[in-house]
């Protein structure tokens, strides 16, 4: 059964507008649709779905050819552009913990003392890979503000992050946003560094200006001892540093783990994107989807540091589409999302391809609350997409294995923006 096509309602079809053809059209939010058209405007896609039923309502327009596969940009849902000067950060060894390399990364970082020229260089380059790899949106997190430009080709939602373990430190940074203008973008680090009164103040604030909060989560098991019991390598990382002062071990701790402290906080919500969800149980995966609180995966950098792989099947069966994102050159020597797509595929190999590919576009959308524009072809959405070509999709027999191509096989060999020609 051919999908049907899908036309936005009471639009001028005559104005600005034009048809591109192409072999495969993948909407993401409905069927793939082999021989497919999208027509649109200036701005925005009016209709989706075959040729051969859309072209008759749209006889004069001017048409397109495209040779391969048509689909919606990629959302990186996590990504650190700041660190792209530190390069990648090797674990000393297979034994060594996620502290000795943070700790590495620290002295990296320290001993490096680059400039901040050379960080909005590094990091400018990261952007334009990025763009020519597909990605249409990211979500920055930053450590230090990186002076904004207008040409980037990426739109970039960019929130400096904060971190607090102890009392003392907490207070103070505190103070430290106070100072901010209102509405510039702050958030928290991972439960285990930033303390509970800061995560609570962030997370207001956050509510305040009607903003997303993201928050690494339980990416390492390390994360739950320091909170339940106050033991673990943070435990001795924060010892080493000062920063233990009685703010963990969390009094009263249940079985909700640190999902269930986050909610105690008040912290989940339908704006909050919780990063990397490695060590997350059935209870705490209900919480996170009964608060509607969104997840974002990145098994690249799962894999390089070795901190194991997060449960997605059930996360997906609990309702929830996870967004994806490379996290930072520091921890993931390839930053494509192509690359995380096919780790996906590999680790995940009974989650359906359409799912996998709806996490790189649709769940990044959603989780960042752009789905009314991005995520997807359909009508309404921004008139800015994919052309991706490659001997594999040519050769591709039917739907199911072009999207397994499409997700299985890395980076496509050619790739350009429609919309931005
Ligand atoms: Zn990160």
């Amino acid at each position: 059964m051919s999908p049907s096509p899908v036309h936005a309602q009471g639009v001028d079809s005559a104005h600005d507008c034009r048809i591109l053809r192409a072999p495969w059209v993948v909407p993401v939010s409905s069927p793939v649709v082999q021989d497919g058209a999208v027509v649109v405007n200036r701005n925005r896609i009016l209709a989706v779905g075959p040729f051969c039923e859309l072209s008759p309502h749209y006889p004069d327009l001017p048409l397109t050819s495209c040779q391969g596969v048509l689909l919606p940009g990629l959302v990186n849902g996590h990504i650190h552009l700041d660190l792209s000067v530190m390069g990648t950060v090797q674990p000393d060894s297979p034994d060594s913990s996620m502290c000795d390399w943070i700790q590495k990364l620290l002295q990296r970082r320290e001993a490096a003392k680059v400039s901040q020229e050379e960080i909005e260089t590094a990091a400018e380059k990261t952007i334009c890979d990025q763009y020519a790899s597909g990605v249409g949106l990211m979500l920055d997190i930053g450590n230090i503000g990186l002076q904004r430009r207008d040409c980037k080709p990426v739109e970039i939602l960019s929130l400096l992050e904060m971190l607090a373990p102890s009392q003392a430190a907490q207070r103070a940074v505190i103070d430290i946003i106070s100072d901010f203008s209102s509405d510039f973008p702050v958030t928290g680090h991972a439960p285990y560094s930033t303390g509970p009164n800061l995560l609570k103040f962030i997370k207001k604030r956050c509510r305040q200006q009607e903003t997303i909060f993201s928050l690494h989560l339980a990416e390492n098991i390390d994360e739950a001892l320091l909170l339940g019991k106050g033991e673990g390598c943070f435990a001795k990382f924060l010892q080493e540093r000062g920063g233990l002062d009685g703010t963990f071990p969390v009094a009263g701790i249940d079985s909700r783990g640190v999902v269930g402290y986050l909610e105690n906080l008040g912290i989940l919500d339908d704006k909050t994107l919780c990063v990397h969800c490695v060590h997350i149980d059935d209870r705490e995966i209900q919480v996170l989807a009964g608060t509607g609180t969104h997840v974002c995966l990145c098994p690249g950098s799962n894999r390089f540091l070795g901190v194991g792989t997060a449960p997605l099947e059930k996360i997906l069966a609990a309702g929830i589409l996870p967004a994806l994102g490379t996290d930072s050159i520091a921890s993931n020597p390839v930053l494509d999302l192509w690359q995380e797509m096919s780790i996906l595929a590999q680790e995940h190999h009974r989650v359906d391809p359409a799912t996998i590919l709806a996490m790189a576009t649709l769940g990044g959308a959603k989780a960042l609350h752009r789905e009314t524009d991005l995520g997807a072809l359909a009508p309404g959405r921004r008139a800015r997409f994919l052309h991706v070509e490659g001997r594999e999709y040519e050769k591709a027999e039917d739907a199911d294995q072009l999207l397994q191509r499409l997700i299985s096989c890395g980076r496509p060999e050619s790739i350009s923006w429609i919309g931005d020609e």
